[in-house]
């Protein structure tokens, strides 16, 4: 009798460390999914980091939930135009069949999926491939990551809207003066020309007294069009207000300029604007043209003035001209 109690506390013994040892597993497996989404939330909170860099981060961290992480292969594929790269993963990403997805969403927009792969054997037959709280893990993630695309897509939004003019899309004048600020300080350290066009559109108010106020509309986006298509990547026009523009025109001397606002001055002439209620819009415009005298260290507002005058005496001798400021 003695035997078999002995027998039986054994037994007793041996389930209890058995159920004890699993415990220990499944909470070391949970400690690592707690400090993994921990890791996931504080790299998603900072804000100095972009969002690919972030992105890369939350893929190389997301393995660290499993007891095997060096088994476990994950891919982030972003819709294009959200992410840079379209795609992060783990080095030496295969698909396999024993996979987990779950779908990204920015707001209620699609924006992608979550992979998760056992690029080696999943856990031992009885097991399986992925518990119920790695599910969860994963969809937290794709909830998670979801979020930063989001707030990244708002963010692109504000800064849209607070540097560009709604109507025209050109840069509106605050960020206008900025960039132009910024360009003839880097045009004076390196010695290089830098000049400004100042673009005022002629009898403009007659269009909008004929046409109509969205007929004018129409005309002021076909002009900026019309101008993006015809100067280079690194120019920059801003609308400075109504139915007037400015023009850096980075790396560029003053002949060369009016070359270039000589070439605006024609191509729009000839410009034939499709508008509602009539035959196409024509316009024309008066062009003052200004060389940053950088060199002389002559200020944004300064060059601007003179460059304005220029465009006030085009104005004066008859409109539809390009004029060089003194
Ligand atoms: P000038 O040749 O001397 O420049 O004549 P102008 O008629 O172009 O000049 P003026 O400054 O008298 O008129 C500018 C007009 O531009 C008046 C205004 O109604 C119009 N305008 C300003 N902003 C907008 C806009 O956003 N949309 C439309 N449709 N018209 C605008
Ligand atoms: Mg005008
Ligand atoms: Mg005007």
């Amino acid at each position: 009798r003695y035997a078999i109690h002995r027998k039986r506390a054994e037994i007793l013994v041996r389930e209890a460390r058995d159920a004890a040892l699993e415990a220990n597993r499944q909470l070391e497996r949970r400690m690592r999914q707690i400090d993994c989404m921990y890791g996931v939330s504080r790299i998603l909170e900072s804000p100095e980091l972009p969002l690919q860099v972030a992105l890369e981060q939350v893929v190389a961290k997301a393995p660290t939930a499993w007891l095997r992480p060096e088994t476990i292969g994950v891919r982030l594929s972003c819709l294009p135009g959200l992410l840079p790269s379209g795609i992060v993963q783990t080095p030496g990403f295969v698909e396999t069949a024993c996979r987990l997805e779950a779908q990204v969403f920015a707001g209620s927009r699609p924006a992608g999926r979550i992979e998760i792969c056992w690029t080696e054997s999943p856990p031992a037959e009885g097991d399986e491939a992925f518990s119920t709280s790695e599910r969860e893990l994963v969809r937290e993630l794709a909830r998670r990551v979801g979020l930063a695309l989001e707030r990244a897509c708002v963010q692109k939004e504000l800064v849209q809207l607070a540097t560009t003019d709604f109507l025209t899309e050109a840069c509106n004048r605050r960020h206008f003066m900025q960039v132009a600020a910024a360009e003839i300080q880097r045009a004076g350290r390196y010695g290089r020309p830098m000049s400004l066009l100042m673009v005022d559109l002629d009898h403009f108010k007659r269009i909008n007294d004929e046409r109509g106020h969205a007929a004018g509309d129409e005309a002021l986006k076909a002009f900026v069009v019309m101008a993006r298509d015809l100067l280079r990547d690194q120019d920059i026009i801003g609308r400075m207000g109504g139915e007037e523009f400015a023009i850096i025109l980075p790396e560029t001397a003053l002949s060369p300029a009016l070359v270039v606002a000589e070439r605006l001055r024609i191509r729009l002439a000839g410009l034939q604007i499709p508008a509602s209620g009539g035959e196409p819009l024509t316009l024309s415009a008066s062009f003052g043209v200004a060389e940053c005298r950088v060199g002389a260290g002559e200020g944004l507002e300064a060059c601007l003035g003179r460059a304005d005058a220029a465009l006030y005496r085009a104005k004066a001798m008859g409109r539809n001209r390009v004029e060089a400021a003194e």
